[in-house]
């Protein structure tokens, strides 16, 4: 057989023109998520397929059609993780992390879904997720939300993302309203699309998330989950939302956002943006109480939020602020023989003060290696054997001027 062999659908490479706004991400989200105390876990990508089944449940989109899912040699029935809350909801019960205590947990990682590929909606993906355990007050909630303003802004992109925030109330009122909803559905199923119908039976809140916009307009008379709440539920949402006023951080209210899985309760928010298209949601999350116990763990309420890392740097695209890479600070030249032995000490002494510096790998004539120093786009260029170098960007910092004439006196510290 010859001929290449190519990458999957849906399973994007990130090159090297890529990753240093990818590391630009992850430190950023590294440092948001230590100022606020939560700890880095790292799950397997492997989980056994029943713990999604019973978390995110049987009639959801990504448990029904989009889930790597196979059976191994051992028989054992598997998925690749298609998000990562209830493997993280998993490693909390199992390492004893929830009980009696408050844990605050993030992670991020390769997500897998089998979706149609588009721009923003891949098979494999990133997300940064951030889990909040053992709180069942509103600060939680205001903790996350605050959480995932800190890493927009960070990643630069605050500016073009919306919170859209609803509360789902109680389990009890949520309950009571998906019966509410369900009989109006059946008895308005013509006016609706055929997703949507299919729906009723299986997953009726879901409806109200219809893109369609047929059903959208049906949906004006549907009961509202606001009249259904509890006074513990109006309590709990106001809660949050004061919270949100006081740390300045605007939202927009959507009752008809429900999220398309089905641990969550109460409060549930998404960012969105208008520069993606179809594949506007950056970051969505929303509480949980229910999903520790359901996964075998105690009575422990949660609430947490994943955030989509293509979709991040798609908006960084969008905005362009995508994130460079550093420029190499000295590119240093030489002419063979000797001159390699001191371009590889000069390159050494340079690196160990903390400056990037790339040595020319050919024994080349020196007009050669310029070139590739400015296509590297370094900012000096030391020419080793005469002890001599030439700037090439006004812009390099002063410290390094200054260290490399102590290093190549014969130099010239101005551009040429
Ligand atoms: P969507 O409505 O876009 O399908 P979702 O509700 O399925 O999103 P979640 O399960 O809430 O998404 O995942 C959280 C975030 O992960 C999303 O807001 C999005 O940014 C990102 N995400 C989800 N699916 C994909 C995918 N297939 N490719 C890229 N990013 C994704
Ligand atoms: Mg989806």
């Amino acid at each position: 057989m010859s001929g290449r062999v190519r990458a999957l659908r849906g399973f994007p490479d990130i090159g090297p023109a890529d990753t240093p706004a990818w590391l630009a991400l992850e430190a950023a989200v590294q440092q948001v998520l230590l100022r606020y105390g939560y700890a880095q876990v790292r799950m397997p990508v492997l989980e056994a397929t029943e713990l999604f089944a019973r978390s995110v449940g049987e009639a959801t989109d990504i448990v029904e059609k989009e889930m790597f899912s196979f059976v191994d040699r051992d028989k054992n029935a598997m998925s690749l993780r298609p998000e990562g809350t209830a493997s993280a909801v998993r490693l909390g019960i199992d390492g004893g992390l929830l009980r009696n205590a408050q844990s605050r947990l993030w992670y991020t990682g390769p997500m897998f879904r089998h979706e149609r590929p588009q721009a923003g909606r891949y098979r494999q993906f990133h997300q940064v997720g951030v889990e909040n355990f053992g709180t069942a007050g509103a600060l939680a909630d205001i903790e996350v939300i605050a959480i995932a303003r800190d890493l927009l802004q960070a990643a630069g992109v605050l500016g073009a993302v919306t919170l859209e925030i609803n509360t789902l109330g109680s389990a009890t009122a949520r309950a009571a309203y998906r019966d509410q909803l369900q009989q109006w559905l059946r008895a308005h199923a013509d006016a609706l699309d055929e997703d949507s119908r299919q729906r009723i039976e299986r997953n009726p809140l879901r409806v109200l998330d219809s893109k369609n916009p047929q059903t959208q307009a049906a949906l004006a008379d549907a009961p509202r989950l606001a009249d259904s709440l509890d006074e513990e539920s109006r309590a709990h949402y106001a809660a949050v939302l004061e919270g949100l006023a006081a740390l300045d951080i605007a939202w927009v209210e959507n009752p008809r956002l429900v999220r398309g899985l089905d641990y969550y309760n109460h409060c549930v928010f998404e960012w969105t943006t208008q520069q993606l298209g179809a594949q506007g949601t950056v970051l969505a999350g929303g509480r949980y109480d229910g999903l520790v116990e359901q996964l075998g763990g105690g009575p422990v309420p949660a609430c947490g939020f994943a955030m989509g890392c293509e979709r991040v740097l798609l908006l960084q695209q969008a905005l362009d602020c995508v994130p460079q890479a550093a420029p190499v600070d000295v590119y240093v030249c030489h002419e063979g023989g000797q001159g390699r032995l001191q371009a590889l000490r000069l390159a050494q002494t340079l690196r160990q003060a903390g400056w990037q510096v790339l040595v020319d790998g050919g024994d080349g004539r020196l007009k050669g290696q310029i070139k590739r120093a400015a296509t590297a786009r370094a900012r000096i260029v030391s020419k080793d054997e005469h002890a001599d170098f030439t700037l090439l960007d006004a812009q390099a910092p002063a410290a390094l001027s200054e260290h490399l004439q102590a290093l190549c006196p014969a130099g010239a510290a101005t551009p040429s």
